[in-house]
């Protein structure tokens, strides 16, 4: 019953049926549907979707019947914007690979060049990497793309937004003219439609379209605060949800340090993540996350970027995002493959703007909330003329939303007691 619209069904073989099934997956998702037989028949692809929607599997399944593990030379070709997801992917690949013969090496930076080196010397199948590093390694003769026949580019607006551009076009100038092509992005932008139209030939587009990938299971949720006390607010949130794994972006990597060095201080399980770290440093934060032996990641977004790690509860936008999209890939760390999780966002006075533009761009509505996870009234623009609402005392500097929330709380500690 279930294989009537399981992986069979697309074609995909009995023994990588088998595989998937060992880990778990049966059902294909959405865009791996149809993404998979195209890219099985030899089509190229562009596949648009959000976070979380398995794009990661829709090109790795068919990727296995693209090559030769008997030919010991690169055959596919994977571009990533940063080392971690560079290693996620090339982790997604080894877990199928078992007897098949193939060999996946990841090439993406941080300090283990001669490493690289030295493995690529011993010809595996599959790269997995980010363009700068690769080029390195081709400019030195390490590695040569000469036999590559399957090029993927994954989070392509990503790559782009980090300058990589440049980089991919020396690399295909590096591959056979012939190849196939899958490109994955979150967005189709100006720019990475003009790279698709350029890398692509009869493509199949998928789209997936960003409200459908969302809504449905992240609880979306936003708190007003002031920027004095920003960090408070987030311990109360803390200590009110006890996450199990609590993801929290904030603007730049110094507010990351910064936030992480506070709560570190008060005694919170946390550690931060940034592109400045060391790919070493970066690879244990990461383990530990996973490992579920941190409870709070701070990350700046650059560093969080298409990560998959399972189980995270909360993501809290400690910072407001402007651009929608980066809204979207952030609260896509949670509520991945169909399980729940709730995102929270923080926004001033000042941010409101931000906060409308991302409810009426994305057309969700985010609930407005108080500290205390208390549901509050949106504030509606032209207030109404005012008559009793006489502040008690003096204006407190933390105005009267957080008031109430203090009320709040209290009212909230004086039940649990
Ligand atoms: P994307 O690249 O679209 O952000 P990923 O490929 O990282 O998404 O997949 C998100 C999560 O969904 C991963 O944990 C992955 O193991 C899981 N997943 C993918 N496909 C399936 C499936 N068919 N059944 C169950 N889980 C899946
Ligand atoms: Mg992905």
């Amino acid at each position: 019953m279930l294989m009537t619209a399981g992986f069979a069904q697309l074609k995909v073989d009995d023994a990588m049926v088998e595989k998937l099934h060992r880990t778990g997956k049966d059902i294909p998702t959405p865009v791996q549907e149809r993404a998979i037989p195209a890219l099985l028949s030899g089509r190229d692809v562009i596949a648009r979707a959000q976070t979380g929607v398995g794009k990661t599997l829709s090109f790795v399944v068919p990727l296995f019947s693209r090559i030769d593990p008997e030919k010991e030379y690169v055959q596919a070709l994977i571009l990533s914007p940063t080392r971690e997801l560079a290693q996620q992917t090339a982790g997604e690949i080894r877990k199928l690979s078992d007897d098949s013969g193939i060999r996946t090496l990841t090439v993406s930076g941080g300090k283990d060049y001669e490493e690289e080196k030295r493995k690529l010397g011993n010809r595996a199948q599959v790269l997995v990497g980010t363009p700068g590093r690769l080029l390195d390694h081709l400019r030195k003769g390490n590695t040569s793309l000469g036999g590559v026949t399957y090029l993927v580019l994954d989070e392509v607006d990503e790559m782009l937004r980090q300058g990589f551009g440049e980089d991919i076009e020396t690399l295909l100038s590096l591959m056979p003219q012939e190849h196939q092509t899958m490109m994955c992005s979150a967005t189709l932008d100006e720019e990475v439609r003009k790279m698709g139209r350029r890398l692509t030939k009869n493509a199949l587009l998928i789209d997936i379209a960003p409200k459908e990938a969302t809504a449905a299971t992240i609880e979306q949720i936003c708190i007003k605060v002031n920027e004095e006390h920003k960090q408070e607010a987030l311990a109360t949130l803390i200590r009110r949800y006890n996450p199990f794994l609590m993801l929290v972006f904030c603007s730049s990597k110094e507010r990351a340090v910064e936030l992480n060095d506070w709560l570190y201080g008060q005694g919170f399980n946390t550690d931060v993540l940034h592109g400045d770290m060391s790919q070493t440093k970066r690879r244990q934060v990461m383990e530990n996350f996973r490992k579920a032996k941190l409870q709070i990641l701070v990350a700046s977004d650059i560093a969080a970027r298409g990560l998959d790690v399972e189980g995270i509860t909360q993501v809290v936008n400690y910072d407001i995002p402007h651009d929608p999209e980066w809204y979207v890939h952030r609260i896509g760390r949670t509520g991945r493959a169909g399980n729940e999780g709730t995102a929270v966002t923080f926004y001033t006075a000042d941010e409101t703007r931000w906060l409308q533009n991302i409810e009426k761009k994305l057309s969700v509505t985010l609930e407005r909330q108080n500290l205390a996870g208390e549901k509050v009234r949106r504030t509606i623009k032209p207030p109404r003329p005012k008559k009793k609402k006489v502040p008690k005392r003096g204006k407190s500097a933390v105005g009267p939303n957080k008031r109430g929330t203090k009320y709040a709380e209290a009212s909230r500690k004086q039940k649990r007691k």
